[in-house]
């Protein structure tokens, strides 16, 4: 048996989705758009800094015996727009997926400012923000208006 083909059974997974074309250095933040930590139950493989003709390097993100549903995979529409997404089933890849930008992200993140009306307890209104560019991405509150520090809002994860 060769190294390579060693080296392909490690990484190959049964069952679960395989989340490839992540900008690299951005793997922390995907695992954490998905609520994915330390009380998550399945296997979990995370590879960074991978070469990548398309992107220079690359982080390639594993996620056993669980296949992420789209509008999961949309939540990461904010940190890596660009990743493609395989559901393994079997060894082989069962469907793919892309991530969508809508014209809105809703209940994903909350608006960066403290007096928006979104931050007030007694007016429970969902988390709306638009999508105003997407390369480079720029999101404005529905509510507030204010365009929104991309950085500031990934930390308001709801
Ligand atoms: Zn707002």
């Amino acid at each position: 048996m060769s190294n390579e083909h060693n080296m392909r059974r490690v990484t190959a997974i049964r069952n679960g989705t395989v989340i490839d074309h992540i900008p690299h250095g951005q793997a922390m933040r995907v695992l954490e758009m998905l609520n994915i930590n330390k009380a998550t139950s399945v296997p979990v493989s995370m590879v960074m800094n991978v070469p990548s003709k398309k992107m220079g390097t690359k982080d390639i993100i594993k996620v056993e015996d669980r296949e992420l549903t789209q509008s999961e995979l949309n939540r990461l529409a904010l940190v890596a727009p660009e990743a493609q997404v395989a559901i393994i089933r079997a060894y082989s890849v069962a469907e793919k997926l892309t991530i969508e930008l809508g014209d809105e992200v809703t209940n994903v993140v909350r608006c960066t400012f403290s007096n928006c009306i979104t931050t007030n307890p007694r007016e429970p209104l969902a988390h709306r923000l638009k999508v105003v560019s997407r390369e480079p991405m720029a999101l404005r509150c529905h509510y507030c208006g204010r365009p929104q520090d991309l950085e500031e809002l990934i930390r308001n994860l709801l």
